[in-house]
């Protein structure tokens, strides 16, 4: 009785176009073309989460794209990632009801609705010939209670330890040869994983972007690359009532040619793109003055708008950002704003970040964003939630007045710890903030929700708000506190 499965294995990929002049190129023609090698030996696809944000396609389209893609990858089963819940709940489930595939979300309950978050799957049986294949997917909490779009206390979080070994003894007991967990976090959370729950076999993993294979307590982890640059074939051979696994890395260079259908996929999504930037997003009241002699010296309504939604989505105590980010260098007239005036003011993905800052270390921050005044130099700070006065004549680094510097209304205290929202760039100390090098990040500084994706989520939960779009699901984004929008 012997039997060999094959299991071509994903994760995190969100641009759909390869790269160019690096290999492995990736993208999804290619990678498509790679996969269907395979294609006589039936395999079964599985997917480990992160497809729907972020890339500048994904600002357009909010992940659908990825529908037609991963359909036409004959992905089996597949497990949610942190970014595919960047746009909410809502639209999540809109792509998941798309795809010819469940999707697994076993550790985590929605409370509004009692069952697994985004109507993911606990658990699922597929039958191979004579062998059954049990999966179930677990993510980890770190990016859970970081989600822009999902209030943390909305949700039940169960140990992944704990609910992987309910559900695969579950499974095995159903008569399962095999139980595959589909999982989104961060390495040591999978070693512990496999150290920890005996009736796993195989660990397909997520999240992290580096390609790498590890044997733990004697099963497999498997983390497959990114950006379709990478797959996994991993073969599990059944000899009676055991098995033996072997993996293999495969890489999409340029050797692979262009599949055809799709290459049509992605070509249709490029060509949609150009068509769709004149959306309209939501109404502005007033102009927004995006020019670099503006933002770059002076408190500004476009500053003012992007950091108040910040600090909305992200729950700080405030938000400093380095108004270099506001690319536009032009003036957004009041009413009708596009996803066109979104792109041309914030056209990178910026990931942001909430770091711990004592009232001291804050002020540092603020003398590094004047010190260059009247230079319009990027590093000028646009804050919310945040108050300060400066001496424009004073010497670099003293040209604060402490005494100024408020945050909601009170005097900042210098030893007192703030939440300070800001973005991963600024964090790692770039643009002469070197003090936030020092400071504790409460999120990951590489999983954050992404600065033009919060902002195109705040004018959906405007219209949510104001009746004009339903919610489902019950989970949209914060909205900016009035006191706020008061300043
Ligand atoms: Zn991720």
């Amino acid at each position: 009785d012997r039997c060999r499965v094959t299991i071509l294995h994903f994760n995190d990929v969100y641009n759909i176009e390869e790269r160019p002049n690096t290999e492995p190129v990736g993208g999804a023609a290619r990678f498509a073309t790679a996969m269907g090698k395979y294609r006589d030996q039936n395999p079964l696809v599985f997917f480990s989460g992160d497809c729907l944000n972020p890339s500048m396609m994904s600002s357009i389209t909010k992940g659908k794209q990825m529908v037609p893609i991963l359909n036409s990858l004959k992905v089996k089963a597949a497990v949610y990632g942190n970014h595919d819940f960047d746009f909410g709940v809502d639209e999540l489930e809109d792509v998941t009801m798309e795809t010819k595939f469940p999707w697994l979300m076993s550790n985590v309950i929605d409370t509004l609705t009692d069952k697994p978050l985004a109507d993911g799957l606990e658990k699922t049986v597929i039958t191979w010939g004579t062998k059954k294949i049990g999966l179930i997917g677990l993510v980890e909490e770190e990016w859970l209670v970081t989600l822009a779009t999902v209030d943390k206390d909305d949700l039940k979080y169960l140990d992944y330890v704990e609910e992987g070994r309910r559900l695969a003894k579950e499974l095995k007991e159903e008569g399962v040869d095999l139980v595959i967990a589909l999982t989104h976090m961060r390495w040591p959370n999978d070693v512990r994983l496999a150290e920890q729950v005996e009736e796993i076999d195989l660990i397909l993993g997520g999240h992290d972007h580096d390609y790498d294979v590890k044997k733990v307590n004697g099963k497999y982890i498997v983390k497959s690359g990114t950006e379709f640059r990478n797959f996994t074939k991993v073969e599990v051979d059944f000899i009676g009532p055991k098995y033996e696994i072997s993996t293999m890395k495969i890489e999409v260079t340029s050797a692979y040619r262009e599949d055809v259908e799709m290459k049509k996929i992605v070509e249709e999504f490029t060509s949609l793109m150009s068509d769709k930037t004149a959306t309209t997003l939501g109404r502005i009241e007033s102009e927004l003055d995006g020019r670099f002699a503006t933002v770059r010296t002076q408190e500004s309504a476009l500053g003012n708008f992007l950091t108040d939604v910040m600090v909305a989505a992200t729950q700080a105590d405030l938000a400093i950002l380095n108004s270099g980010t506001l690319r536009s260098d032009s003036v957004h007239s009041a009413g009708d704003f596009t996803i066109k005036d979104l792109l041309t003011i914030l056209p990178l993905i910026d990931p942001l970040v909430v770091l711990e800052a004592t009232g001291t270390q804050i002020i540092q921050a603020l003398e590094n964003g004047v010190s260059q005044y009247p230079k319009t130099e990027g590093r000028f700070p646009q804050v919310s939630g945040i108050m300060f006065g400066f001496d424009p004549e004073g010497p670099p680094g003293s040209r604060v007045d402490p005494n100024s510097v408020k945050v909601d209304g009170e005097y900042l205290v210098p030893e007192k710890v703030y939440r300070v929202c800001t973005k991963a760039y600024i964090a790692r100390g770039k643009d002469g903030y070197d003090v936030f090098k020092d400071c504790k990040p409460l999120t990951d500084p590489d999983e954050g929700p992404i600065l033009s994706t919060v902002i195109q989520n705040h004018f959906t939960a405007v219209d949510i708000v104001k009746g004009l779009k339903p919610c489902r699901s019950g989970h949209h984004q914060s909205l900016i506190h009035v006191a706020s929008v008061a300043k």
